[in-house]
């Protein structure tokens, strides 16, 4: 067995039973249904139709699921346009004389909102290519095998021989804070009818970061808010301290410790945030993306003896299965790792171990990660706390620089990078990557790690230059070496 960096194991049981009970003939309306048109649900519907099963799927909201509709591809397009003033103001180094750049946010949500209703489209016609039933409305559970969809036709019930819950996740606001009401969640800040001039976000999570990040670049005012010390809370310390640094450099109001005591309108419309050290500040917006939960409410779990855990969340085993026969569960509604490929591969794997005799098991180990901040940062396998934590003696290799675009640019900003190794077997356990086109690199780290790459394998490959990536090939010298103190 190799290295698993999430110290997380796959044990596969027999697929045979799995296999057996599910290509039997069923009198069912359908062999499968699906709830949840989102990333994890469409692919497994889909697959399973490709397979001969006989599949219908309930959406409440859009197809697509949140990915597409109000998560990533919506925020990557909100953080590309956020990075345009830095470019324009770069590009006077370069001998560009920009005249000063206007920005239309309506312009860019009605464009946003085009691109994203022909992926909609796109996938509902996938969904309708491979012989799925689409509805349109909530589904519950009314018992074993039994359903109800509301849909604006009115309810309409199914039987199926199995389920797959593929519901997600949900935004959690805090409904103990006085005037909660006023605040929005993610949900609603992609399609805001007016730009906020002034925004506090408030969170310190992966969405908090971003969005500040966003707003930021868009021209607002920023005032992110946090209780903890520290933001990206399991992300490598020295990486999340260099966001916040930056954030601030930038002029981004960075508030940590702190937490909110009351939000009240003001008679100028404004929103006025009081503390928990009763200081104020009035924002035109305040957004909280203080977590998510798993999307398990309302579902008529009880109809059919399925507990969910602590969380909200269904779990299941490595084959997606529930506690109860024939339910099956993937993606964020499982609160294992809420992220869009790894719903869409349990997906797939739960659909081809179950209707297409190809049995796999979704691999969360090594999987790469972007936070779109700006700078963004780029992860994939152990931070610096995890590596310290799991190995005897890690040896630190960082780097910091200047990019040679930012000679003629101006631009102080520097790109981090880190590359965590285990002494005593040379192997690479983990990268950290700081600065422009992160995500891009750290996912062709992931392959290299999940081969066992050594730190060998990166001093012999030959650096493409001028590049900022060849600098994670030409890194010679240990900045730092861990050595775990034996227990006592
Ligand atoms: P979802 O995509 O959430 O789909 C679930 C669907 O089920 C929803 O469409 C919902 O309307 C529907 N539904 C729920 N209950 C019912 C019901 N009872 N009946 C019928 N339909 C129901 N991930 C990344 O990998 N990269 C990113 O950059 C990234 N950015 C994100 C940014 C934001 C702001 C957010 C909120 C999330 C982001 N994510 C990102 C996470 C990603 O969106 C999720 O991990 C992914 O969408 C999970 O897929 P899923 O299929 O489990 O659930």
């Amino acid at each position: 067995m190799t290295l698993s960096p999430t110290g997380r194991l796959t044990p596969v049981r027999s697929f045979l039973p799995i296999i057996l009970h599910s290509m039997t003939q069923s009198s069912f309306d359908f062999d499968l249904f699906v709830i949840g048109g989102g990333s994890g649900g469409v692919r497994a519907a889909r697959i399973a139709a490709q397979h001969g099963a006989r599949v219908g799927i309930a959406e409440g909201f859009r197809y697509g699921g949140t990915c597409v509709i109000r998560g990533c591809v919506p925020k990557k397009l909100l953080v590309y346009a956020s990075r345009f003033p830095q470019s324009f103001e770069e590009s006077r180094g370069f001998g560009w004389n920009v005249p000063a750049a206007t920005f239309d946010w309506e312009k860019l949500v009605a464009a946003k909102n085009a691109e994203i209703t022909r992926l909609e489209g796109a996938y509902s016609a996938n969904l309708d290519k491979a012989g799925v039933k689409r509805f349109a409305g909530h589904a519950r559970f009314l018992g074993p095998n039994r359903l109800a969809i509301d849909t604006p036709e009115g309810r309409q019930e199914v039987t199926a021989k199995e389920v797959l819950i593929a519901t997600g996740g949900e935004p959690v606001m805090p409904e103990d804070l006085p005037g909660v009401e006023l605040a929005i969640s993610s949900n609603e800040v992609f399609d805001l009818p007016v730009f906020p001039k002034r925004i506090a976000v408030v969170g310190g999570g992966y969405i908090g970061v971003e969005f500040a990040g966003i707003f930021h670049g868009l021209g607002a005012k920023v005032t992110q808010i946090h209780r903890g010390p520290r933001v990206l809370r399991g992300f490598d310390v020295q990486m999340a301290d260099l966001i916040v640094e930056t954030y601030r450099d930038k002029g981004i109001d960075m508030r940590m410790n702190t937490t909110l005591k009351r939000l009240d309108r003001q008679p100028d419309g404004s929103i006025r945030i009081t503390l928990h050290d009763d200081s104020t500040l009035d924002v035109d917006q305040v957004l909280i993306a203080t977590g998510r939960r798993p999307a398990t409410r309302n579902l008529g779990l009880e109809t059919v003896g399925l507990e969910t855990g602590k969380a909200g969340e269904i779990r299941v085993d490595e084959l997606s299965r529930t506690q109860v026969p024939g339910i099956y569960a993937v993606g964020d509604v499982t609160n294992q790792v809420s992220l869009t490929p790894v719903a869409i591969r349990q997906g797939h794997a739960f659909a081809d171990t179950t209707y297409g005799k190809k049995p796999w098991v979704a691999d969360l180990d090594f999987i790469p990660t972007a936070i779109f901040s700006t700078p963004e940062l780029g992860t994939v396998g152990l931070n610096e706390e995890q590596a310290m934590e799991r190995c005897a003696v890690v040896d630190v290799y960082r780097n910091s620089f200047r990019t040679l675009k930012a000679t003629l640019s101006g631009t102080q900003e520097r790109v981090h990078q880190k590359i965590l190794v285990d002494a005593s077997t040379d192997r690479v356990l983990g990268v950290q990557l700081l600065g422009p086109d992160s995500a891009e690199v750290i996912q062709v780290m992931a392959t290299l790690l999940r081969m066992g790459v050594t730190k060998r394998d990166l001093d012999q490959t030959m650096p493409l230059h001028p590049s900022s990536a060849e600098e994670l090939v030409t890194m010679r010298t240990v900045a730092q070496r861990h050595i775990r103190k034996p227990a006592q």
